[in-house]
């Protein structure tokens, strides 16, 4: 019986699961740890909550969390309530599937002022993730600035540009739901200090963008290259910029009052302020053949009392597992980290791709663990860690817990919303083995 600890459950971790039952068949137990009562990770605390249908997946996992091979240990955090090193001894394999939960940062002066945040914390507000819950991002200022030209831009950029409306189907906390009601934001800046044919958009979220009730997106023409280069992007590249030139060529509708302006060649260069966040200086940049941007000499301040850098994230190492600080990612070759530890998902890729990368990524991480051949016998695996556990006076919760917290989520939704989230930790562990 192989014995393996999965360290995290969201995508990642549950494909990892997933490969490991059809590789291993009743050869297996698996325990999927995670520090908090509720599974899923970046599905649940991540994935916009305007995005259902991304969402659903979970039902997935959900099957995989209730194979009787598989057992779900909330509430244990690793490196707190229990050691890398002692998981390691317990169980033939230790997969860190942990995900980036750190923000990186912009590294310019000022990035200490209130009003800066990450897009893991800000993402973490509206999202109602228990680290986050009390962030209280103020949104008493017309300019907010989004940096960065990812995926990640666009959903902090869509989720203030939204009508109360627009989110009412959504699981969004009801915290910032109640903050965005108040909004007075109308300026929401998403800062790219390269150009349109660099920025790593896919074309769902741009086009969302120019379907939205009072938001309206703002490209300024010159900003486009010559369209004659487009020929050589690749396609769903290609149609994102496509997107963009409508947008241009379209001009903002007048009768919206949000503006979402997609501000390229723009880098950030300093936060300005003095009691929190009053603007950010940039300087404007052009960008060569080959992609590196330089700045022309020319800058300028875009006031806003917010700032939001969607600029990436990295892992957090633990313990001794080797870590490769420039990547913010475990240092592994294809998953492997040493004997016995491995890596899936974004603590072994970094932070890109989408949920569904991480299946094949996880499988292919499977296959390597059952080429190392079967394990010695001996190991104690579950009950080990329970007893461990026990001794510490760590009580872990359950996937019964979490289903009680589903359902009095459930219970307690908004009309037409699928859930209304529980955000204190007091709260979620209040439901746990009830
Ligand atoms: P990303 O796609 O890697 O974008 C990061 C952006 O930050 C890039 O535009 C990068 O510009 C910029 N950047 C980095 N350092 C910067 C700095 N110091 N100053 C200014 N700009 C800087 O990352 P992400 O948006 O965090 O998304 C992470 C992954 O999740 C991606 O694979 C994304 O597609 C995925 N995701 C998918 C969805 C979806 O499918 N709906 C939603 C959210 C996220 P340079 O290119 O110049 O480095």
């Amino acid at each position: 019986m192989r014995q393996i600890a999965i360290i995290g459950s969201g995508p990642s971790g549950f494909y990892a699961a997933e490969a490991a039952l059809k590789a291993f068949g009743d050869e297996v137990a698996i325990d999927i740890l995670d520090r908090l009562p509720t599974p899923y990770g970046l599905i649940r605390a991540g994935v916009a909550p305007d995005h259902q249908s991304i969402k659903a997946v979970a039902r997935r996992y959900e099957a995989v969390a209730k194979d009787r091979r598989v057992s779900f240990v909330g509430s244990v955090e690793v490196g707190r309530d229990v050691s890398l090193t002692e998981l390691r001894g317990l169980y033939d394999d230790v997969v860190l599937a942990v995900g980036a939960p750190a923000d990186r940062a912009l590294g310019i002066p000022g990035e200490e002022l209130p009003g800066v945040f990450g897009s893991g914390a800000f993402v973490g507000w509206y999202n109602g993730h228990p680290d986050f819950a009390s962030l209280a991002p103020r949104l008493d200022h017309t300019g907010v600035a989004v940096v960065g030209n990812g995926n990640v831009a666009i959903d902090c950029a869509r989720v203030l540009a939204k009508t109360v409306d627009e989110l009412a189907h959504s699981d969004i906390a009801a915290h910032a739901l109640a903050a965005l009601a108040g909004s007075a934001v109308s300026d929401i800046h998403i800062l790219g200090r390269r150009g349109p044919y660099q920025a790593s958009f896919t074309l769902k979220e741009v086009g969302e963008l120019g379907e939205l009730e009072r938001a309206t997106p703002v490209v300024r023409p010159e900003d486009l290259p010559d369209p004659a280069g487009d020929a050589a992007l690749e396609t769903g590249h290609r149609r994102v910029v496509e997107v963009l030139r409508r947008f241009a060529v379209a001009g903002p509708d007048a009768a919206k009052p949000v503006k979402i302006h997609f501000d390229f060649f723009h880098r950030p260069v300093r936060i300005l302020g003095t009691e929190r966040v009053e603007g950010v200086e940039v300087a404007l940049t052009r960008v060569d053949a080959g992609g590196t941007a330089t700045d022309t000499g020319e800058t300028r301040i875009i006031p806003c009392g917010l700032v939001i850098a969607a600029i990436g994230y990295r892992s957090v190492p633990l313990e001794a597992a080797a870590f490769d600080p420039r990547g913010g990612r475990f240092a592994n070759q294809d998953g492997r980290i040493d004997d016995g530890l491995w890596c899936v998902g974004w603590a072994k890729r970094g932070p890109s791709g989408t949920i569904g990368t991480n299946r094949p990524d996880g499988f292919a991480v499977v296959e390597r663990i059952k080429a190392e051949g079967a394990p010695a016998a001996g190991r104690a695996g579950r009950a080990g860690l329970l007893a461990l556990l026990a001794g510490r006076g760590v009580k872990p919760s359950s996937f019964a817990d979490w289903e009680a917290i589903d359902r009095a989520e459930v219970a307690a939704a908004r009309p037409g919303a699928p859930r209304e989230k529980i955000v204190e930790l007091a709260a979620l562990r209040a439901l746990c083995g009830a």
